[in-house]
């Protein structure tokens, strides 16, 4: 039981990794799809012609080295080992890999072998797994460009009811949808208090959405420990980076990325824990 248990979860693993290789695709290319999109819309009759000419999704073109254009072969495109093998740098051109590419790999990797790990012989740790895999999307997707793309937010949230519904999650359907609301309408609240109060915008709509989708995922119940968490991890993160001078024009730090952090806490330890930990 236990041998087929963990063989379950390695090859969830490996599956994993693929995914993460898509995934990695999907993070890079999605926020230029939509501008190209947004583009068109700008000047349509320009813009259509451009998104003729060009096709640009997440399977054409296919993959080059930034830097150079080389063609990436498929055995230079194996998750974690073909970055190993290549040392980190491009076979033609030597120009560095970032090592985030493996590392996004690598995470979600872990994250579907734990899935399956945790919810042995169940659909369940397929939905998990679905969470897992569209959360670090986002939060890649929002560090790089401050967007929560609404072609991963929604799915995430009717996803979630959703798995109420299956009795994915043990979160009663009730809780799921009141979750859903609550998430969306208390970040909106905060939204427009600070915005009225000081002028400025704290954070964005995509951030209402994602909230709202972890309300659908955890209950009602789940969404101020998590809130809890995800601020936490932000002021440990922007303090550090104030530190070391990572902070970039502005000094604008996205909240979905810590907001992510705190969905993979919840999921992994259960939203109760967090609320256990410190106290309550
Ligand atoms: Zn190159």
């Amino acid at each position: 039981m236990l041998v087929s248990r963990g063989f379950d979860a390695a090859l969830a693993g490996v599956f994993g990794l693929l995914i993460g290789s898509f995934l990695n695709v999907v993070i890079y290319r999605l926020p230029k799809m939509l501008e190209r999109q947004w583009a068109a819309e700008q000047a349509p009759v320009e813009g259509a012609a451009a998104l003729a000419v060009e096709p640009f999704n997440l399977m054409v073109p296919a993959s080059r080295c930034q830097a150079c254009g080389h063609a990436i072969r498929w055995f230079e495109n194996i998750p974690v080992l073909s970055y190993l093998a290549l040392r980190g740098r491009c076979s033609a051109c030597k120009t560095r890999i970032s090592a985030r590419y493996p590392l996004v790999e690598l995470a979600t990797g872990l994250l579907f072998a734990w899935s399956v790990w945790h919810w042995p012989g169940q659909y369940a740790s397929l939905a998990w797994c679905a969470f897992a895999a569209a959360l670090l999307t986002l939060a890649m997707i929002d560090w790089d460009t401050t967007l929560l793309p609404d072609d991963i937010t929604l799915p995430l949230l009717w996803g979630g009811l959703l798995a109420s519904i299956a009795g994915f999650t043990g979160v009663a359907l009730t809780q799921a949808v009141i979750g859903a609301v609550a998430g969306y309408l208390s970040l909106w609240g905060i939204y427009w208090a600070f915005k009225l109060a000081t002028g400025k915008e704290g954070m964005g709509y995509g951030d209402f959405k994602l909230f709202a989708a972890f309300g659908a995922w955890f209950g009602w119940q789940a969404l101020i420990p998590i809130i809890l968490v995800a601020s936490v991890i932000g002021v440990i993160v922007g303090l550090a980076l104030k530190f070391t001078q990572g902070l970039r024009d502005g000094g604008y730090v996205p909240f979905g990325p810590f907001l992510a952090g705190a969905g993979f806490i919840a999921m992994i330890f259960g939203p109760d824990a967090i609320f256990r930990s410190i106290g309550f």
